[in-house]
């Protein structure tokens, strides 16, 4: 077993690699094999597997990469995580990538899937629906579809053509993966000075551009570490961090909240790699309709789904008062219209459950956040030196 240390390290690397290199070294072992991009939040990466492909998540070029061109193809008044992915792209970061899916998340990621289309980028562009119907007969037979329309266009490459027995074993693979990175969530709950969430963001985000049988095994070791009582305990309170789904903060920000005083024990950061809450049945004669039936019933809350009828404030709510957390800390990107829609809902009902609650606005390059990190460390010091309410949900 690595050291904890080491096994950080190789994670930081891979995580913020703007160049791909992994899925460049994985293309070239063996000829025929595709690369295929996927933009945030979720995308079953199960089906990209079993088509023999390699899914990459693509989450923008964060502090590390200077937009100059991609600011030509949108306006000023949107988030910065659509122009730094065309930036990437012009400066063929991603020249080795078959083909993109553009999950339905927003007008933005939909629009970047048009330009995608327009300037020929890639071997195939697919701007993938997901249903908001949540009648398994109509939204789940729809999922299945349009899953069915993207195994299709990577047929057309390396001529796979998927197996149920496959498509069972991904399944199974990304089954462990999501249970190791729950189980990571889960020991920190109770002892979050062992791994710091910097190091968790760097574990997971890393598990989006290398195989998933690599990343299993980092997280296996992981885990292992973390389960001997290691670190040493701060003064500190427990937060969840919420609206950071898509674009994603800076390094540099996502340590200075917990430097100000706040343990992070749950997050949306990286929230494709946990969006299914649970396992995906890994051994059925129709793979296809598994996949769905999990989308649509075991599914965390996302600004990016319409949920009348299981309301997005009293899941994360439960998610607050499971990990026993003091409060919230809403993060949304600038101009994130899905996150910033859905701050008020949060906060209404959070001031009626008396669920402390602050909130900030962030761009992925902003690394001067010292207003932040003040605001967010009166947020801890207030609740540690005031705070006697519990938590009414
Ligand atoms: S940050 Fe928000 S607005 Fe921008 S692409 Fe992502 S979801 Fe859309």
């Amino acid at each position: 077993m690595k050291a904890i240390r080491e096994l950080i390290a190789e994670c930081s690397t891979q995580a913020f690699d703007l160049h791909f290199t992994r899925a460049k070294e994985w293309k070239a072992e063996k000829e025929g094999r595709v690369v295929v991009g996927y933009m945030p939040i979720y995308f079953p990466r199960e089906i990209i597997h079993a088509a023999g492909a390699l899914p990459v998540g693509i989450f923008g070029g964060g502090d590390r990469k200077q937009v100059i061109k991609g600011d030509a193809y949108y306006q000023s008044y949107i988030c910065r995580i659509p122009r730094s992915i065309m930036e990437l792209v012009l400066d063929k970061h991603t020249a080795h990538f078959d083909g993109y899916i553009f999950p339905s998340i927003c007008d933005v990621i939909r629009n970047l899937s048009g330009i995608f289309k327009q300037q020929k980028i890639g071997k195939f562009v697919k701007y993938m629906d997901f249903p908001q119907n949540f009648l398994p007969e109509i939204g789940g037979v729809y999922y299945q579809q349009e899953m069915a329309h993207v195994l299709k266009y990577i047929k057309d490459l390396n001529g796979v053509e998927v197996t149920t027995d496959a498509l069972n074993h991904s399944i199974g693979l990304y089954n462990k993966n999501r249970e190791l990175i729950e189980l990571i969530y889960h020991i920190r709950q109770e002892f979050p000075w062992r791994l710091s969430i910097e190091d968790v963001y760097h574990v997971i985000r890393a598990g989006t551009v290398i195989p998933v049988e690599e990343h299993n095994d980092i997280l296996k070791q992981v885990c292992a570490h973390i389960q001997q009582d290691i670190g040493k305990p701060q003064d500190k309170i427990k937060v969840v961090i919420s609206g950071a789904f898509c674009e994603q903060p800076s390094i540099g920000l996502i340590r200075a909240i917990e430097e100000a005083g706040c343990y992070v024990v749950d997050d949306d950061y990286m929230l494709g790699s946990r969006m299914i809450m649970g396992p995906v049945d890994p051994d059925t004669d129709n793979p296809l309709e598994a996949i769905a039936s999990a989308y649509i019933r075991q599914s965390q809350y996302s600004s990016s789904i319409y949920d009348v009828h299981d309301p997005k404030e009293l899941r994360l709510a439960k998610i607050v008062k499971d990990r026993g957390a003091d409060g919230v800390i809403f993060a949304s990107a600038s101009f994130c219209d899905p996150s910033l829609l859905d701050a008020p809902i949060f906060q209404n009902a959070f001031d009626r459950m008396g669920i402390r609650y602050m909130a900030f606005q962030f761009s992925e390059n902003i690394n001067q956040f010292k207003v932040i990190k003040e605001q967010v460390g009166a947020f801890s010091d207030s609740i540690k030196l005031w705070d006697e309410e519990p938590i009414v949900i």
